[in-house]
């Protein structure tokens, strides 16, 4: 097989079989296929898509890339999630530490920032000291010993998506269900836990822009986790506008530690116990474990209210975070994060009710203050960011801060002014605020009830 012939394959709109896709991934993740054949494939396969049995093929090959852990040797069930990426969305930094403290394993493999959207091991990396390069060994050890454990694509997990995803960010190739699908899946497969929750986002700071499109994404994985013994809930959740006020790495895990602490925005404090407690009853905790008795989301959300309230979830993420090596201070101390040289409020320039907040806009500014890349590899600035005072709904007078900018060069801080701005949408009349959770996709078989048949009843 040549990498030319199958890029023109692709490029003409025909499907490759499961062989061709393996020796493109495998070929690419060892260094026999150069990144030039690899982003004109990708590019190919954002313009001409790929059918359902590709997009499992290059999941599976992709998983296969490096080692697939089995976790039954450390619990019964181990619950992952992941989000198919946003603006502002710091969600696993509170729903790991929430969940872990309600009894059950999280065991998660996460990524950098891609395009527009952050990265959890960005915005983790921005905690000094924090490790998120493990070994399968540390990683198997951590989640024993700590029941949470949040780490990079290694050289032994699904290797293949680290080096396409970091391709992707600089080639405009993310834009694409079967690679956004692949992508997770193939983390979730090799990371082994077999309870996965997947929050899709939907909107303008999204990679699906409409409800059709996540929906259709959302179905993509949970079929190919079914193909593989994997159980599989998507939460379809709102991204015209960004998740909770910060955006950027520092100032998102501040409001992390803000929201364990009891503080948080209230938009991402519903969106954690949601997706927190569709991880409780995907695990079958109710027919599990007697102590809790969780027969559905509503008893699942109550629990993990007892565990935020109750300091545990906040007591967790500390242990998580020295236990990965990262300053735990940060906890008790959010002020010891890096901070940005100049801190500026945006004043409104006319009154009104917000109606729009475009995430993306959001997003790119922040990735153009140095909290993203522009090219694969390029250090990021942790300490730069946007704080939202107002956000669709919101009544503003004029001259009332809308946010805060936090930059460290005078030069990219005045085209963020006039960018930001430009990110509101504005009306005379009342708005509503934006519906944050559109829907839930699950396997047939699962219920907001819990499990039907569940092999734990
Ligand atoms: N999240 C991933 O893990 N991969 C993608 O391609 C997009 C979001």
């Amino acid at each position: 097989m040549r990498a030319v012939d199958l890029i023109a394959k692709k490029r003409d709109g025909l499907a490759l079989s499961a062989a061709e896709i393996d020796f493109l991934v495998q070929g690419f993740t060892r260094g026999e296929i150069p990144d030039y054949q690899i982003s004109a494939w990708l590019m190919a396969v954002l313009l001409r898509g790929m059918d359902r049995q590709e997009t499992t093929d290059l999941t599976l090959a992709m998983a296969r890339s490096g080692e697939i852990l089995d976790l039954s040797a450390i619990a019964p069930v181990v619950v992952d999630k992941h989000s198919t990426g946003g603006v502002g969305d710091k969600t696993t930094l509170v729903v790991a530490p929430l969940v872990a403290a309600a009894g059950l394993p999280v065991g998660k493999m996460s990524g950098r920032g891609l395009g527009f959207s952050g990265g959890t091991l960005d915005k983790l990396e921005s905690i000094a000291g924090y490790n998120a390069n493990l070994s399968k060994q540390q990683f198997l050890q951590q989640l024993a010993e700590h029941g949470i454990v949040v780490a990079g694509q290694s050289a032994d997990l699904a290797p293949a998506d680290g080096k396409l995803y970091a391709l992707r960010d600089v080639t405009a190739t993310v834009e694409s269900l079967p690679l956004i699908a692949s992508s997770v899946m193939s983390k979730k497969i090799a990371a082994g836990a077999n309870a996965i929750v997947l929050d899709v986002k939907v909107g303008r700071g999204a990679f699906m822009k409409t409800l059709d499109d996540a929906l259709a994404l959302a179905q993509t994985m949970v079929d190919i986790g079914r193909g593989v013994g994997r159980r599989v809930t998507a939460v379809i959740s709102d991204m015209s506008q960004p998740l909770g006020n910060a955006v950027g790495n520092a100032l998102e895990v501040a409001e992390a530690i803000a929201t364990l602490q009891g503080r948080g925005p209230a938009d991402f404090m519903e969106l954690c116990l949601t997706v927190g407690a569709q991880m409780l009853l995907l695990a079958g905790k109710a027919v599990r474990n007697s102590k809790f008795e969780i027969r559905n989301s509503t008893e699942g959300r109550a629990l993990l209210l007892v565990k935020l309230l109750s300091g545990a979830a906040l007591d967790k993420f500390g242990e998580w975070l020295a236990v990965q090596g990262g300053d735990w201070e940060v906890v008790e101390h959010p002020e010891l994060l890096p901070r940005a040289s100049v801190v500026e409020p945006l004043l409104a320039r006319r009154g009104g009710y917000v109606a729009g907040l475009d995430a993306a806009t959001v997003g790119l500014t922040v990735v153009a203050l140095g909290g993203g890349r522009a090219k694969k590899g390029d250090p990021i600035d942790h300490a730069v960011g946007v704080v939202l005072h107002r956000k669709v709904g919101d009544a503003v007078q004029p001259g009332e801060p809308l946010l805060t900018i936090h930059a460290n060069d005078p030069a990219r801080l005045a085209e963020a002014r006039e960018r930001l701005l430009a990110a509101y949408a504005w009306s005379d009349a009342p708005v509503p605020k934006p519906t944050l959770i559109h829907k839930i996709v699950r396997e047939s078989g699962i219920s907001d009830q819990g499990i039907r048949n569940s092999p734990l009843a």
